[in-house]
């Protein structure tokens, strides 16, 4: 058994989250702990981290990165989420910004690939630093790729490292990291990395595919994603890389974190319900639409909620593209998020069109997403592709049916209707047409059939996608990774 689990991650909740990552490695490692196997975490330590109510504590000052040409350092600091110690990497000029990744005007930020090689540099000295090998570093996402390769590479020549087994996974595998070929001689691999077998991609510097290549197991968030990313149509490019490890590559779905994710007891919503009394969610629905200014007539139809990222991967465009025809079925819409700014414009104009019946709100607000979950009838994720998904997961938590694509995690989560087990509405081909069809069956059995929306809200409030059994899938897999080292 492993005696100890370092995940390195970009995004960690409640600390930082910019999407599902967030979500997952706030609650994976606390579930891992639960489960018998001591984890911590290491984080960049950002600007608008919000330290809230943890004690945060500076753990090491002026720990050297190892850059062999310049005496750079980072200070770490420490804080403690739900028993699990998380150990944060600062450099101010790396992470002291407003967003993680890009700035929503003017794009990615332009030195991504120093700061996430610094991220993972400092996660390596880091680990040294504190003195006891770990038995597994679980990397996540391009950010943190570049651990499996480290170590890779370290294992032979550092003892300290021999016994370190590495898994990495990946949540979306069309985020890559690929960088100009000239970063490559920052980053500190040895030469013979850099070929097509190692971080080369047609030339340029390709941080996720490092984690793929490198790690003793590559895992993905779903089974379905985990089949799809072998194909041309899913893997972003990197099919061949992942084809040719497919043998070491692994799916499990993600839980969900129902002590954050739970109707009986969120504190962000007016009213709580359970799936034994549903009243509350009624009470939820007529709260949200006078919160965003919604026609009170609305209250006795169907109200539809989209939240996500405003990107062609989410069908946020379908959903866009749809809403005439939706409100000629006497049905209101609302949607939460940001991204593309050409999708934000037009869900605006929609709103502007329909006042009254669409209510798009642009931006990032955690509790309202959780009040938006509940007061949704029908909750909308025409996902192009979806790695996993949390959403659904937390619409079917909180009453909410859900319309989805056939893809990936959405697949291995919704049972589709009309079968007798069934928790939501599935459609095949993510087009507005199969979209639009799909929510007038959606909105026909909500108004038409009231017992049968009742026992299907029921069922898919009573599914469990619990972190429990995500942790033991993956401790079967440190355990063999462990067992060929
Ligand atoms: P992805 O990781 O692809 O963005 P997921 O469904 O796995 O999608 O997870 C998205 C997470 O981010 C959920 O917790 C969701 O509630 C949250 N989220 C997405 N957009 C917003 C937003 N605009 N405001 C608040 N929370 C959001």
């Amino acid at each position: 058994m492993p005696q100890r689990v370092f995940f390195v991650t970009s995004e960690v909740y409640p600390f930082s989250k910019s999407g599902g990552l967030g979500d997952v490695m706030g609650a994976l490692p606390e579930a891992m702990q639960k489960t018998g196997l001591p984890s911590a975490v290491v984080s960049p330590f950002y600007g608008r981290i919000s330290t809230g109510n943890f004690r945060v504590r500076l753990a090491v000052s002026g720990l050297p990165v190892g850059y062999p040409w310049a005496p750079i350092t980072a200070d770490v600091y420490e804080a403690e989420y739900h028993g699990v110690p998380l150990y944060f990497i600062d450099r101010g000029e790396y992470f002291d910004r407003r967003y993680y990744y890009n700035n929503p005007v003017k794009g990615d930020y332009f030195d991504n690939a120093e700061r996430f090689i610094f991220f993972c540099r400092a996660a390596v000295a880091l680990m040294e630093h504190l003195g006891t090998p770990p038995s597994i570093v679980h990397a996540h996402d391009w950010q943190a790729a570049l651990l499996p390769a480290y170590i890779h590479f370290l294992r032979p020549e550092n003892p300290f490292w021999t016994n370190t087994g590495t898994v990495f996974t990946i949540h979306n595998v069309a985020f890559q990291g690929r960088f100009s070929s000239r970063l490559f001689t920052s980053c500190g691999l040895p030469p013979e990395a850099w070929n097509v077998d190692g971080v080369e991609f047609y030339g340029d510097f390709n941080l996720l595919k490092g984690g793929i290549v490198y790690a003793d197991a590559v895992t993905t968030v779903s089974p379905s994603y985990a089949r799809e990313i072998l194909t041309e149509r899913y893997g972003c490019g990197l099919d061949g890389t992942l084809r040719q490890r497919e043998l070491h590559l692994y799916g499990i779905l993600n839980g969900a974190d129902y002590s954050v994710w739970n109707p009986e007891d969120d504190p962000y919503l007016p009213c709580r319900y359970s799936v034994k009394d549903l009243s509350g969610k009624q009470k939820c629905k007529e709260h949200l639409i006078s919160e965003l200014g919604l026609d009170p007539a609305l209250k006795d139809r169907p109200l539809l909620g989209f939240i996500g990222r405003m990107r062609g991967q989410k069908g946020i465009d379908l959903v866009n593209a749809v809403i005439p025809d939706l409100m000629r079925m006497d049905v209101g819409v609302v949607a939460l998020g940001e991204g593309k700014p050409e999708y934000e414009a037009e869900i605006s104009e929609l709103m502007e069109q329909y006042r009254g019946r669409v209510a798009a709100v642009i931006g990032y607000t955690e509790d309202l997403a959780h009040r938006m979950q509940a007061a949704s009838d029908i909750f909308l994720m025409p996902s192009r592709y979806e790695p996993c998904g949390l959403t659904q997961m937390y619409a079917l938590r909180y009453g909410t049916l859900p319309v989805a694509t056939a893809a990936g995690g959405l697949r291995d989560t919704i049972n589709p209707w009309p079968g007798e087990d069934a928790t939501g509405f599935i459609f095949t081909k993510s087009e507005t047409r199969e979209l639009l069809e799909t929510i007038r069956q959606a909105v026909a059995f909500w108004t038409d059939n009231p017992a049968g929306r009742q026992k299907m809200v029921r069922r898919g409030m009573r599914r469990e996608f619990t972190w429990d059994r995500a942790c033991r899938e993956y401790m079967d897999i440190y355990r063999t990774i462990r067992l060929r080292l």
